[in-house]
């Protein structure tokens, strides 16, 4: 069900300074509309609201969410209703306007209201409206959500042979919840290192996200490194700089949220010493170029 994302050599000067091999794997190829690491986060979920024989999907995220632009691009795309919960008030964004094209019905909850989302009550007056619908939880999360994110690991081995690569050392993405990076970590069969670049600071349960979903005896296996540039949506000239000058070096799409912000701590840590030469990492292209439209907050630094 899941289509395959482009592995590609990554081509930009100091990676070949350093010697050190990258390649990306293009998740924000796969699909126009249900793109990036959400679709991969969403198969065992829908897959489950399947099993339940539930009607349709209801979740919940912001008004730039990826999560709740894949969801409702799904939803229109195989012919299941979606309800989508919201943060804050009432406003147009791009993403909001693509989630009322995509026919997903939303409800907006306030910001107290939201942040009531982790309450046990939470979900029981939805339950209620809504019995037919199947709950995902936000982002997509969960141990569902890393289960199906064994499939992009089974997507960059298929290909590495296509790059003259035999193998590969460790793989390098942007974290939110940890979710993705937490797939990748109970799906690699060897000890290649997961390295996550956080979006957002350390403190924010990144850690304890990964760790309820992989066991504390992974920790080996995985490294997290905050690369928020202090916090979560913070966007900051040299950022913008250096995500326009990555795209033309390299040709590939990068958003300011997490792929640049990834990019940028993989060029800091490149820089700083840590891999030896002749290391082959696999950068996961998570997408979110759909909120790269919302540029408000971009052009205030142009
Ligand atoms: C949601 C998202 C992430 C974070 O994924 P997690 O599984 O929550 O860590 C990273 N990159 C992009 C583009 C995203 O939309």
């Amino acid at each position: 069900m899941l289509p395959q994302a482009p592995l590609q050599p990554l081509n930009l000067p100091w990676l070949a300074a350093s010697g050190v091999s990258v390649a990306i794997l293009r998740l924000d190829l796969i699909d126009p509309l249900i793109s990036g690491n959400k679709w991969f986060k969403l198969s065992h979920h829908l897959a489950a609201a399947r099993k339940t024989g539930a009607d349709g999907v209801i979740s919940l995220g912001g008004a730039h969410s990826n999560h709740l632009h894949a969801l409702a691009a799904a939803g229109q795309r195989f012919g299941f209703p979606t309800v989508g919960l919201l943060r804050g008030h009432p406003v147009e964004t791009p993403t909001v306007l693509d989630l009322q094209a995509f026919g997903m019905e939303l409800h907006w909850l306030g910001y107290a209201g939201y942040r009531a989302r982790h309450d046990a009550n939470f979900w029981t007056p939805w339950r209620e409206r809504y019995p037919q619908l199947f709950p995902i939880p936000e982002g997509g999360g969960g141990r569902e959500g890393a289960l199906g994110c064994a499939e992009i690991v089974r997507q960059a081995c298929d290909q590495r042979a296509g790059i003259g690569w035999d193998d590969y050392d460790g793989w390098w993405l942007a974290c939110g919840t940890g979710t993705t990076l937490a797939g990748l970590v109970l799906a690699e069969s060897r000890p290649r290192k997961v390295y996550g670049a956080m979006a957002v600071p350390t403190g924010h349960g990144v850690a304890e996200n990964v760790t309820a979903i992989v066991g504390a005896d992974a920790h080996a296996r995985y490294e997290l490194l905050d690369a928020s540039r202090g916090g979560f949506g913070k966007i900051d000239a040299s950022l913008l700089a250096f995500i326009e000058t990555s795209e033309s070096q390299s040709g590939v799409p990068f958003e300011p949220l997490y792929t640049g912000k990834a990019l940028l701590a993989l060029q800091q840590t490149v820089e700083a010493g840590r891999f030896a030469n002749g290391t082959r990492l696999v950068f996961v292209h998570t997408g979110g170029l759909q909120g790269k439209r919302a540029s408000g907050a971009l052009k205030r630094y142009r």
